[in-house]
Formats: structure tokens, sequence, C-alpha cells
């Protein structure tokens, strides 16, 4: 499956100079987006895990579908005073902008191990501040997996020791 030629990439959005990749188009393709979805639940399989976090939005679309095929649960990472219970949270930098992502304190339980998902992997930032926090709920990150990973941002720096599965590269 071409995946890159499902992706659209949009000049200058959010702002200029950033080139967005745009994934609706593969999430309107049935057959792509689950197959997308059955090669991340292939790089899963390998490792023992008990849950998937997601960060909000994209990580829930990639996050959920994941979650569901490999039969263990969803954790979802929000946008800081969006979740209803107890929750901890750590700041971030964006490729563009910044903000406060949040976990409730009883979503993980100590020892679980936890798989990252998303959409895409730019600076890392996103990423280090999701492990940031599962680490500090005592869970363990077994890995991070992504549709898309832009090389050129070094993302991968920024999750030392993580093992990082992307479907598609730039
Ligand atoms: P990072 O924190 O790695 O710099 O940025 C990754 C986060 O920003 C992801 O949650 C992703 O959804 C969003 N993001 C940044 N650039 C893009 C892009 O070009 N396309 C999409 N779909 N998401 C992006």
């Amino acid at each position: 499956m071409n995946f890159k030629k499902l992706i659209r990439v949009i000049p200058d959005f959010p702002q200029e100079g950033i080139s967005f990749k745009d994934i609706t188009t593969l999430l309107k393709d049935g057959e792509a987006y689950q197959a997308a979805i059955d090669q991340l639940a292939e790089f899963a399989r390998k490792r023992e895990i008990d849950l998937i976090a997601g960060p909000e939005a994209r990580g829930f679309v990639v996050g959920t579908p994941l979650a569901y095929a490999l039969g263990v649960g969803f954790v979802p990472i929000r946008k800081s005073g969006k979740l209803p219970a107890e929750t901890i949270q750590a700041t971030y930098d964006l490729e563009y902008g910044k903000d406060a992502l949040a976990v409730h304190k009883d979503a993980i339980q100590p020892g679980q191990k936890v798989l990252i998902a998303d959409d895409l992997l730019a600076t890392g930032g996103t990423i280090a501040t999701t492990i940031k926090l599962i680490e500090q709920l005592g869970g363990e990150v077994v890995g991070a997996a992504f549709f898309i990973e832009l090389s050129y941002l070094n993302g991968r720096e920024k999750l030392p020791g993580v093992d990082v599965f992307s479907l598609v590269t730039y």
C-alpha cells in the first residue's frame, strides 16, 4: 500500500513555512485506514502491551482503532482543562506553538506497559511530554507508533530508548 500517495501535503498551514501533512485523505479511504492500523498492530503485537495512550486529537484517530485491534485499553492524553477527574499536567512545545497536556491520575497503574500512538512525529515535543506523564504515573513506555515521521525535525532524538515505528517518513 502506497500510504504516502494518500497523504495530502498543504504548504504554509497553519503558518507560513510549515508543510502540513493532511491525513484526512488517508482516513477517508477505508482500505488504507485499515491497512495502516493493521501495520501498527503488527508492530505492537511483538511487544507486551497493557494500554495504548494517544494525544488528542489525531492520536485518538490512530490510538483507538489500534487499542480495539489489540484488545487493550486506551488512555486519552488531552489538552489542559478537558479531562473531568483529577489530572497531572506537563507543558510542551509544538512544531508551532506551546501547550499543556494532561492525563487522569488513575489512568495508568504502576508497572503497566504503554504503547503511544499518534498520527505524526515532528519535533517529538508532544510525545516527550506524553512519556513524561506516563512515567510520572509509574507506567512503562514500550514503544511509539505513528503514521508519519518528519525525520528532518529529528523527533527521535527526544525519545531516547523508545522503540519508534512509523509507516511513512518525510
Ligand atoms: P511534535 O510535538 O512532534 O513537534 O508535533 C507532533 C504533533 O503535532 C502531533 O500530535 C501532530 O498531530 C501535530 N502535527 C504537527 N505537524 C503536523 C502535520 O504536518 N500534520 C499533522 N497531521 N499533524 C501535525
